[in-house]
């Protein structure tokens, strides 16, 4: 819906930026039943850092069996220099692999090979570190 007179509106959550995470929470909200606007300030989609980072998603799972939460959560603390909140990195690399099923479910259309989602290895990552790369990052939130 797009507001363009000075009326008041009310909800149960505010979610403010359509980013991934905006979108991500305005989702998990509806689906907890509330009534949810979300507001942004550029175009939902297309303007924001989620798609420009042409969405190429660490989450694990999703190609050697040897790959798992404890691969992620160090290397993103490796990656972050050490300077992360480590606690809030295990609790993000819980979810990565249920995530990733559901933006599939959503309909996220991601890289594919043989059938199977494609999986990237990151350079700096230690082990078997897995991404899966979209191939249309612009429409995958708004499709
Ligand atoms: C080039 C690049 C590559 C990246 N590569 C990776 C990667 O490989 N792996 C990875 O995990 N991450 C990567 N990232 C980081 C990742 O993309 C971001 O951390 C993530 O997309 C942030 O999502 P977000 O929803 O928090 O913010 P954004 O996607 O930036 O969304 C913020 C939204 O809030 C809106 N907004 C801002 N201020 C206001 C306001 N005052 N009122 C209303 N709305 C507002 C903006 O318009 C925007 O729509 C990369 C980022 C970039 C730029």
């Amino acid at each position: 819906m797009l507001v363009k007179s000075l009326e008041k509106l009310s909800c149960d959550v505010l979610v403010i930026g359509g980013g991934g995470a905006g979108l991500r929470s305005a989702i998990a909200a509806k689906l907890g039943n509330t009534d949810v606007i979300l507001t942004s300030k550029t175009q939902i989609g297309p303007c924001s850092n989620t798609n420009i980072s042409k969405a190429v998603i660490a989450a694990t799972g999703w190609g050697p069996v040897d790959d798992d939460e404890n691969v992620h959560i160090e290397d993103t603390i490796r990656g972050g220099r050490f300077l992360n909140d480590q606690a809030m990195v295990a609790k993000v690399a819980e979810r990565t692999h249920s995530e990733i099923t559901f933006l599939k479910d959503c309909g996220v259309n991601f890289d594919m090979h043989e059938g199977m989602l494609q999986v990237l290895k990151i350079l700096a990552s230690i082990g078997l570190k897995i991404v899966d790369g979209f191939s249309d990052t612009d429409r995958m939130f708004t499709a």
